[in-house]
């Protein structure tokens, strides 16, 4: 076995009890099931290497991370301008389904969703996803996963997007302010897109392709500029300010890796120009984090000195 993968051992029997300090998403009942011991990671290099450690529960829904590659293809589809016309860049310090933020905002002459990363932008962001039906807007974000990941298997949990659909209240509310605001024409419509993208679903490695993407500047790891250096500079960005929620101040300070979480317990981390990094571990912190996916990540940063800071 390689250091490397010797390693990531190392870290996955390192941090396994801190899934004992979390739990799997409870607003969520499919989340919720996730066995909350579950817990591994595989990092792809730069020249092609696959190493992995612990045990990937099989595919499992992307959740937030989905907003990186939505906005990838609204801004592939749009352009800068227009979408930034639409949401902010700036991080929020607040939860990403709070409502607080949008009712401060409802004096000012553009209301807009203060970043893409938070529930409210990302729904603004998947309205303005290009296709004539819904099924060929989530198909042209599914296309772009695949060609980031290499993996023609991408698909929906659907089980899990029913399971969101469902119990998706705090989420409706969100879009009906966006509407109120014009910030949205069709909410329904606006809303299927949001479960449906936050359900795709991926493997460890996968993540762990798609983060070496962007590590790329979007060359996927066949080499094939699979999108723009610019869309993949912006959402890197975006990672670092507001892609773990409201811990990314935090994170930037301790680990310093572009990351962005998602509900499941999934991480996807982008090492510029070494490697890309995929976690599941769905034992999640009170900010919806996974507790042992940051501790992991935080130990790699630090001895393998990664950070970009
Ligand atoms: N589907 C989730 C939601 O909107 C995605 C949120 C997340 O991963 N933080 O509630």
């Amino acid at each position: 076995m390689e250091e490397m993968e010797r390693y990531l051992h190392r870290l996955i029997t390192r941090h396994r009890s801190a899934t004992k300090e979390g739990k799997p998403a409870q607003y969520i009942p499919e989340l919720a099931r996730q066995n909350p011991d579950a817990l591994a990671i595989t990092a792809v290099t730069t020249e092609g290497r696959t190493y992995g450690a612990g045990e990937c529960p099989g595919y499992f829904t992307l959740q937030s991370i989905a907003k990186v590659i939505t906005l990838i293809v609204a801004l592939m589809d749009r352009g800068e301008e227009a979408i930034f016309h639409q949401v902010g860049m700036e991080p929020t310090g607040d939860p990403f389904d709070s409502l607080y933020k949008m009712e401060l905002t409802a004096g000012e002459k553009l209301r807009k969703p203060l970043n893409p990363m938070i529930n409210a932008g990302a729904m603004v962001v998947c309205s303005l996803v290009r296709g004539n039906t819904l099924d060929e807007r989530i198909q042209r974000i599914i296309h772009v996963i695949k060609e980031m990941s290499g993996n023609p298997e991408v698909h929906i949990d659907w089980s899990v997007y029913e399971s969101e659909r469902e119990t998706a209240d705090r989420n409706r509310a969100l879009a009906y302010i966006l509407k109120e605001y014009h910030m949205i024409q069709r909410v329904e419509e606006t809303l299927e897109l949001y479960f449906q993208q936050s359900s795709i679903s991926v493997r460890c490695e996968d993540l762990a392709r798609i983060g070496l993407c962007l590590a790329q500047n979007g060359r996927n790891v066949d080499g094939k500029q699979v999108i723009p250096e610019s869309v993949a500079r912006i959402v890197k960005t975006f990672m670092v300010t507001c892609g773990m929620y409201d811990q990314s101040g935090e994170f930037a300070i301790r680990v310093g890796i572009p990351a962005k979480s998602g509900v499941s317990g999934s991480i996807v981390a982008a090492i510029p120009f070494r490697m890309g990094i995929g976690i599941i571990g769905p034992a999640l912190n009170e900010r919806g984090n996974s507790v042992a996916g940051l501790r992991i990540l935080r130990d790699l940063s630090m001895e393998w000195n990664l950070s970009i800071f």
